[in-house]
């Protein structure tokens, strides 16, 4: 990688102060969205910035659709704002019944929709195109942020900031402590893609004379922990036409990481939520990185399209409809919270005095899967979503703090809408008790989380 090995001092300058706000939220996905909607929901004024030109994080900018594909019959749920944005998606005609789970598929271009008629209801003050650069900081208090846009720097106050850029940008700029996982042992990023084209009879057909199981993940060069429970059920998963393609010389052998899931097959012969490549050593706080994998990615995508229509029943007229408009990265900075998350807490049905939402027995990640199927659960606690350090601020969605394998099971995007909903109550509940962040009513959150329909213990 080229380093410049020159610095120059940013001049300083005079901005104008924007907005002035309540709750403040930067970054729009699970965690975001959800978090300044329970805010607006519990009666305070909410502003939410966003970097690109849609809400949804990674379910509209990747192309992320499986929302819930953990739920069977004995799951047990927070509900709350998270499965209302599968709800409201599916009236909305913007899901469909997903493959493998009792749970509905997101369409991530219609949710786009779902999430502005959601933030227009709720009285949310709207700021796409925005991407936060620093906090305004007095001493060791958030006072709000300065953005850059086309329009160039600007301010907005806010009496509280929520950072759900899933990357803790605001939480580390504002000096709170995070960290990453070892680079070797990061969760790899995917360029995800949908293809058009597909010939759903033939496809299904093909999908049913040879279903695929979870066991199957583990075949090949990926390593698979499951409980046991789920060696057996059925899988979207394909690895088989890229193999061919490898004995055929069409992929090369070192791209033996090309395999995964398919999301929805739709009636008008899209495929979508291709999840199948797989980008090890892409760091996602680096652009330089992040370019590399963009390409190397897209590279990689056309590969798998070119084998799955020569070896795959149904797919011999596909075509690719379109990439996310972003690389998916599944793994960056995590803070350093009052309390963080264990593997022991995910895997143990975790209990906490100040749960904010449940959580089923869901761990995806780090080569272990384990599915919901028992109505096992765990409490997300408050403190979790508490930096160190920083007053005024709370994190939410993927850079909760945790562990490691502890992550595997709060990235997941409904775990992350359950902390967004707990922070942007506490936020709203803080400001309207005058209490600071780290000493706000855990009583007075869970009697709104009660109210908003959450389930926390
Ligand atoms: C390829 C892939 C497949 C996955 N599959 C699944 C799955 O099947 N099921 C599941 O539950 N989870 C899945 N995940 C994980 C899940 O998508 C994420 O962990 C989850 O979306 C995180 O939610 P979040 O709200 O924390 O962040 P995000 O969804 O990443 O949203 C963050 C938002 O903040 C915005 N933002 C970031 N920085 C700034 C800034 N500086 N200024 C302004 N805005 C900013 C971003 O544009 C984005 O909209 C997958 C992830 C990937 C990458």
């Amino acid at each position: 990688m080229t380093t410049i090995p020159r610095q120059i001092t940013e001049p300083a300058r005079q901005i104008d102060v924007i907005k002035e706000t309540d709750v403040l939220v930067v970054g729009s996905g699970p965690g975001g969205l959800a978090a300044a909607l329970a805010a607006a929901r519990a009666g305070v004024e909410v502003t939410l910035v966003e970097r690109f030109g849609c809400f949804g994080g990674n379910i509209t900018a990747v192309g992320v659709e499986g929302f819930a594909w953990y739920r069977h019959e004995k799951t047990v749920e927070a509900n709350g704002i998270g499965r209302e944005f599968e709800e409201r998606a599916k009236a909305m005609g913007a899901a469909v019944p997903e493959s493998q789970s009792l749970s509905y598929e997101i369409d991530s271009e219609g949710f786009k929709v779902v999430a502005d008629n959601l933030v227009l209801e709720a009285g949310i003050h709207p700021m796409l195109h925005r991407s936060f650069v620093s906090p305004i900081m007095d001493g060791n208090t958030i006072l709000g942020i300065i953005v850059e846009s086309k329009a160039g720097r600007e301010a907005i106050l806010a009496k509280r900031v929520i950072d759900a850029t899933g990357d803790a940008d605001v939480a580390t700029r504002a000096g709170a402590p995070s960290y990453k996982t070892p680079h070797e042992e990061m969760q790899a990023a995917s360029v995800m893609f949908h293809l058009a084209g597909v010939d759903k009879k033939a496809f299904m057909a093909g999908v049913n004379a040879d279903p695929q199981t979870y066991k199957d993940w583990a075949s090949g060069e990926w390593k698979i922990e499951t409980s046991g429970k789920e060696d057996n059920m059925f899988s979207p998963f394909i690895r088989k036409p890229f193999e061919q393609a490898m004995k055929d010389g069409l992929i090369p052998a070192n791209l033996n990481t090309i395999a995964g899931t398919w999301g929805a097959l739709h009636d008008s012969g899209e495929l979508t939520y291709m999840n199948l490549v797989h980008l090890a050593g892409c760091d996602g706080t680096n652009p330089d990185s992040m370019t590399h994998f963009e390409i190397e990615g897209r590279r990689q995508a056309m590969l798998a399209i070119e084998a799955l229509k020569r070896y795959t029943p149904g797919c011999s007229q596909a075509r690719l409809r379109n990439f996310g408009m972003t690389i998916g990265i599944r793994d960056t900075r995590k803070i350093d919270a009052i309390y963080n998350l264990t593997e022991h807490d995910v895997r143990e049905q975790a209990r906490f005095d100040d749960s904010i939402g449940i959580y089923p027995e869901f761990i995806d990640g780090y080569g272990i899967l384990i599915l919901p199927t028992t109505g096992r659960y765990m409490h997300i606690p408050y403190r979790s979503m508490l930096p160190k350090g920083i007053n005024n601020l709370l994190v939410a969605g993927r850079a909760i703090g945790g562990d490691k394998i502890s992550h595997a099971a709060t990235r997941n995007m409904a775990c992350c809408a359950v902390a967004g909903q707990g922070a942007g109550i506490a936020c709203a509940i803080s400001i309207k008790t005058a209490t600071t962040l780290n000493e706000v009513s855990i009583d007075l959150i869970q009697a709104e989380l009660s109210k908003q329909g959450v389930r926390y213990l």
